[in-house]
């Protein structure tokens, strides 16, 4: 995974560090940095961490509320497994960061660890079902303070005009060991879109986290600034996360797909999907934590809305991924369904392990696939609505967040100290854009993600 630029190469003055990052539950990635050459001899391997600092809002003040104070102290476990190390063109030194788990100092599990969320529920679906999770983040972004003429959506122009933008993304995201798949001028003003290859639950939520990264430096190195914020603009399009998901079994067998189901979603597939489309309201508040996402989300938009599970349809909130069958490729390696409702302010750890619990629910619960709904939710009648199962997903963050709250299964999922830490950082930046007219809000957003 190394770019393979030594340190003597860099020149007096520059030494090479490596970041230790967690992003915690406001999509936000923090860390501290060591020589490269102390954690690679291994004279440093973990560096303090403070609790409070998961409490801190988007705009740096500490929430009102937070469970954590001045006191008390933490260690980031660097993940030798998970380094994405790379040079981009025109950065001084290399990005080298490496994904960590918060830890109590006695090593146990942080209980307001995302990683260690995700890991846990990992662990608990395989264990109790011989599953796993392969998962592929797809992220969109605006591209920001740019002098770029207009250029239409999709466009080859739209690409070209950004140019070495996308060249540059590519080549960085690859010497970071992450496997991009395609780069898209997308449907909105100066948006972008970048996939990479399935992996492994982990990993997939492990590399969003560094594209992220990844790619703000990369246009911040060529004079603008990407975004991920959910909205750059009310107006605008929105930036959504769509994660990707397929179960396989113990020999590594897809088990998602069967041809003689409804979709040809199989049964274990439908039931991990009944119980995601179930805890879907509650949901939310930790896809789509802040209070901009939910300018995102709205009918209409290709985002996602009603609890509702579509084939092929961009408007439904979970959605049956198609399949290339030409020359008789195997749909069953393909077969995969898609989370729509997460954005840029979720933390890619907790918002799949999120998706994890509520699919594991659903298993253990033998619920049945979910009628699969073509049309428009918002032309039907409430009877309608209601005997296909859908229902309005939250129009605030103050309705998802009591959702949530009101949710035993999925707030269950969690520490008190969590729940209470979630609760006043997420109330706390409500009150933070109390007041301010949606532009505004967005704006602020656009700096932070
Ligand atoms: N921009 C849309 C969103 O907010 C998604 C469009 C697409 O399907 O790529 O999720
Ligand atoms: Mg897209």
């Amino acid at each position: 995974m190394s770019a393979g630029l030594g340190f003597e190469r860099l020149g007096a003055g520059l030494a090479e560090l490596v970041t230790f990052v967690t992003t915690d539950f406001l999509g936000i990635t923090r860390g501290r940095s060591v020589a490269r050459g102390d954690w690679e001899t291994g004279q440093s391997t973990s560096c303090g961490w403070c609790p409070a600092n998961t409490t801190i809002t988007p705009f740096d003040l500490i929430a009102d509320g937070s469970p954590f104070g001045s006191r008390g102290d933490l260690r980031l476990i660097p993940d030798r497994r998970a380094r994405f190390r790379t040079h981009p063109m025109g950065a001084a030194t290399p990005l080298d960061i490496v994904m960590s788990d918060v830890v109590e100092l006695d090593g146990s599990p942080w209980s307001c660890c995302p990683r260690a969320f995700l890991k846990r529920a990992l662990a608990d679906l395989e264990r109790e079902t011989g599953l796993s999770v392969i998962g592929s983040f797809e992220l969109e972004f605006s591209a920001l303070d740019t002098s770029w003429p207009h250029a239409p959506a999709f466009s080859l122009a739209a690409a070209r005009r950004a140019d070495p933008f996308g060249p540059a993304v590519i080549a960085a995201l690859t010497a970071a060991g992450i496997e991009p798949e395609v780069f898209i001028p997308e449907y909105g003003r100066n948006q972008f879109e970048i996939t990479s290859v399935p992996a492994a639950a982990l990993v997939a939520a492990d590399r969003a986290v560094a594209i992220r990264e990844i790619i703000k430096e990369v246009a911040q190195l060529q004079g603008f600034r990407a975004s991920f914020a959910p909205k750059t603009a009310v107006q605008g399009v929105g930036n959504g996360v769509h994660i990707h998901w397929s179960l396989q079994d113990r020999a590594g067998a897809p088990a998602t797909f069967d041809a003689r189901e409804p979709g040809r979603v199989s049964k274990v597939a439908g039931a991990f999907t009944a119980g995601i489309v179930r805890h879907l309201p509650a949901l939310v508040a930790l896809t789509c934590p802040s209070p901009i996402s939910y300018l995102r989300l709205k009918p209409h938009n290709w985002s996602s809305s009603y609890t509702w599970l579509g084939e092929r349809d961009r408007e439904s909130t979970i959605r049956i991924c198609p399949t290339f069958e030409a020359g008789g490729k195997d749909p069953s390696k393909q077969f995969n369904l898609e989370y729509r409702a997460a954005d840029g302010c979720a933390s890619p750890h907790l918002a799949l392990g999120a998706i994890v619990r509520a699919g594991l629910e659903g298993i253990r619960g033998h619920l049945l696939t979910p009628p699969i709904v073509d049309g428009d939710p918002t032309l039907m009648s409430g009877s309608e609505l209601s005997r296909l199962g859908l229902r309005r997903l939250p129009t605030t963050l103050e309705e998802a967040l009591q959702a949530f709250e009101a949710d035993a299964t999925v707030s269950g999922w969690f520490d008190p100290v969590f729940r209470q830490a979630f609760t006043a950082v997420k109330r706390m930046e409500l009150k933070l854009v109390e007041g301010m007219d949606g532009d505004t809000q967005c704006a602020r957003y656009a700096e932070v993600y």
